[in-house]
């Protein structure tokens, strides 16, 4: 039970209490953050070759211990093991990444501005970054804030979610290859730990993953002290699939796109539109292949999809679809908890049709495993029909037709575009969204500059003065040389 010092976690598909962890206060926090900026003032002047030793250290741990993280991750938040190693994998490469990045983006010298004159550009860190995420990928979006965070030269404090705290706990260890207090963790409530963290002054930026309405109000707290803060998001994104594609390729794509990691991640595809000639057989194909898909534990190597991460979150979904229902919708695969599972929090993958952008499942973001789909006339509406969204994360198009291309990147409102190849990221590629999912940036060269501060040096190395300066419109008065005594 939770109190109000401990919070219990749960597995997802047992429903098992599997540890506990403790809800830290503003006690603890005021403690790190003073921790954290005697360790900032060091590790900010640490040369980058050694920088760069010490996050790859990091990556090296990180797949020596894949087995055991991947484990552990999956107990907590459900996802099948194959898909957490693929989170460790991927978290690795970050920090191998932003080892490399941060030895040549210090900052760029503009010589002889004027003959005398140079400028420096100087890439600094803000201080102590704050590192708030969600349970969906905790590894993964920690990962992408902690590796660029501390190659900019900030010390960092990380706040898990509180149904993911276990596995991101095993990096004390992991990151204990650091100076003390460059890298911390604290564990709680997002109301507790999380909040005395945004609003504590030593935190100079907010770094945050999560649900608007959260962001939302981290923002106005950063707001009134003037904090920079790092929002990444809610999504609702689209997935076009236009006529000339593979149907085959075209309904795994889509499955897979809806439903990974239970439909929980922020770029799932959560309204499909196809193109009406092909809608019928579309439909047809993604139907059985879904039907086909297997539901249960995370462990059991043959399962597709796991438990989503706890009640309220099913609620959600199970109300998204119903309301569809209500208004004319058809389910035509799932649409229910899986009858032989009786404990976990199961949905099992859902194919709709008959849905419009008047029901909330086509609106709000539903964060699980439903598919609705929507057939469309011609090519321009089925972008009108992307771009109406508050949010604008990601957005996928299976096409050959490279006209097509072209004109759907050209006039998507979306931070990232994916053709023929769902949900693919690159360290090298900036990740975030437009519109409500907040405009911050993740992975790339933007990703560390999210974590920079930018100063001017402006230097000349002669003093002398300069013809635009005081006094305007008269001569100069010269100081009267003394003449000698008559
Ligand atoms: P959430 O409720 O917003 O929680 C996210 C994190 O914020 C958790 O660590 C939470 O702590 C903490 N938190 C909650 N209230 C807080 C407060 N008042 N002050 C400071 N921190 C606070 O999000 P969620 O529902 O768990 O996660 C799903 C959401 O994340 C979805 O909307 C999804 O789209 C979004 N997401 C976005 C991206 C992206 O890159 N754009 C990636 C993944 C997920 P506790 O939970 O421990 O209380
Ligand atoms: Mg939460």
């Amino acid at each position: 039970m939770k109190t109000a010092n401990k919070i219990p976690v749960l597995n997802p598909a047992t429903e098992e209490v599997i540890s506990e962890i403790p809800n830290q206060g503003p006690q603890e926090v005021d403690r790190a953050v003073t921790l954290s900026q005697r360790a900032f003032e060091k590790w900010r002047w640490t040369p980058a070759h050694e920088k760069a030793e010490l996050l790859h250290e990091v990556s090296r741990r990180i797949k020596e211990k894949t087995q055991d993280l991947a484990k552990l991750l999956t107990e907590e938040g459900g996802k099948p093991f194959r898909e957490n190693v693929d989170e460790m994998g991927w978290s690795a490469s970050c920090f191998d990444y932003y080892a490399e990045l941060q030895r040549n983006k210090r900052g760029r010298v503009i010589p002889s501005v004027e003959p005398s004159q140079l400028s420096l550009i100087l890439k600094e860190p803000y201080g102590v970054v704050a590192t708030i995420v969600p349970w969906n990928y905790p590894i993964l979006l920690m990962s992408w804030k902690v590796a660029p965070a501390l190659a900019a030269g900030n010390a960092v404090i990380i706040k898990p979610a509180e149904q993911t705290p276990l596995s991101t706990l095993q990096f004390r260890e992991i990151f204990d290859c650091f100076p003390s207090g460059v890298v911390q963790i604290l564990t709680g409530e997002g109301e507790t730990t999380g909040e005395a963290l945004v609003r504590h002054p030593g935190v100079s930026l907010v770094a945050f993953t999560g649900s608007l309405e959260v962001g939302k109000h981290i923002a106005k707290i950063c707001a009134e002290q003037v904090k920079k803060v790092h929002l990444e998001l809610g999504g609702k994104d689209a997935f076009v699939v236009c006529e000339d594609s593979d149907l085959d390729v075209a309904a795994k794509a889509v499955a897979w796109a809806s439903f990974l990691n239970t439909g929980q991640v922020c770029t799932s595809a959560e309204r499909i539109y196809v193109a009406e000639p092909i809608a019928k057989e579309f439909i047809g194909k993604i139907v059985s292949f879904t039907k086909s898909l297997k539901v249960g534990s995370g462990m059991d190597p043959e399962t597709d999809i796991g438990p989503m991460i706890g009640e309220p979150y099913r609620k959600k979904v199970e109300a998204h679809v119903q309301e569809a229902v209500k208004r004319g919708a058809k389910i035509l695969a799932g649409g229910r908890k899986p009858p032989h599972l009786s404990k976990g929090f199961f949905y099992e993958p859902t194919v709709l049709t008959g849905v419009d952008h008047d029901m909330t499942v086509m609106k709000d973001e539903t964060f699980g495993p439903v598919c609705p789909i929507k057939p469309f006339k011609k090519f321009e509406e089925a972008i009108r029909w992307t771009n109406d969204s508050i949010y604008g994360l990601g957005v996928n198009l299976y096409t050959r037709d490279t006209g097509k291309v072209k004109q759907f990147y050209e006039k998507v409102e979306a931070g990232t575009v994916w053709i023929n190849d769902p949900l693919t990221d690159n360290d090298a590629g900036p990740f975030g969204g437009y519109k409500a999912t907040g405009g911050s940036r993740e992975l790339g060269e933007e990703g560390l500059e999210e974590f920079q501060q930018t100063k001017h040096v402006h230097w000349d190395f002669e003093q002398k003065v300069k013809p635009w300066w005081y006094p305007y419109g008269r001569k100069e008065t010269t100081v009267p040389k003394k003449t000698k005594k008559s």
